[in-house]
């Protein structure tokens, strides 16, 4: 079953993100989370509240999504001694790669991950700072499972439901800290 966290009532996240109209175009709303990572309790609260979320979970490892995904994994995984591997653009790593392409509304986009450092049979977390349609995290889920891997659970600090990455991403629970209804 997917959550959404809601064990620390006294903290308003939603204060701390900033929404841009517009933005990188016309007609989508942008949440922005460096307005989090410039706010230390509210930076903490979702560090917090991962660490919280994931307490009773046997991960493995984690697969974090370039690039605001990084931010919120890095904390997560030094303070649990977990592997932390990279899902990045197609280019950008330099070891022998896994890929996997996807959709966008306009063209596809191509991610890889180092394919040596997952680990077959093991457990991962996937971690991002948004989930819109659900296609980035469904190809990172497609990646770790052709090296033999496990994909548990997925999280992302934002999620937006009206764009349906619940039904996008199959037999995968995704764990979400806030969620926006409308458009
Ligand atoms: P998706 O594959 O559609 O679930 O898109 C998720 C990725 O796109 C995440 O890495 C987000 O950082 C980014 N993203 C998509 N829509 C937005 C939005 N409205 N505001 C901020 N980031 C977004």
């Amino acid at each position: 079953m997917s959550k959404i966290y809601r064990e620390d009532e006294g903290f308003n996240l939603d204060d701390a993100i900033r929404k841009v109209p517009d933005f990188p175009k016309p007609g989508i709303l942008f949440y922005d989370i460096t307005s989090i990572l410039a706010d230390p309790d509210a930076f903490s609260y979702c560090i917090e509240a991962m660490l919280k979320l994931y307490r009773n979970e046997k991960i493995d490892a984690v697969a974090a999504i370039e690039s605001r995904g990084f931010v919120f994994a890095a904390p997560f995984c030094h303070k649990l001694g977990l592997p932390l591997l990279l899902v990045r653009k197609k280019g950008k790593l330099p070891g022998k790669t896994v890929e996997r392409s996807y959709d966008l509304e306009y063209g596809t986009a191509t991610l890889e991950m180092h394919k040596d450092d997952i680990v077959p049979s093991s457990q991962f977390l996937i971690v991002d700072d948004l989930i819109a349609t659900g296609g980035t995290i469904n190809a990172t889920k497609a990646m770790i499972e052709s090296c033999g891997a496990k994909a548990i659970r997925a999280f992302s600090v934002i999620g937006l439901p009206f764009l349906h990455f619940r039904e996008t991403v199959e037999d995968l629970p995704i764990d979400t800290l806030i969620e926006y209804f409308g458009e």
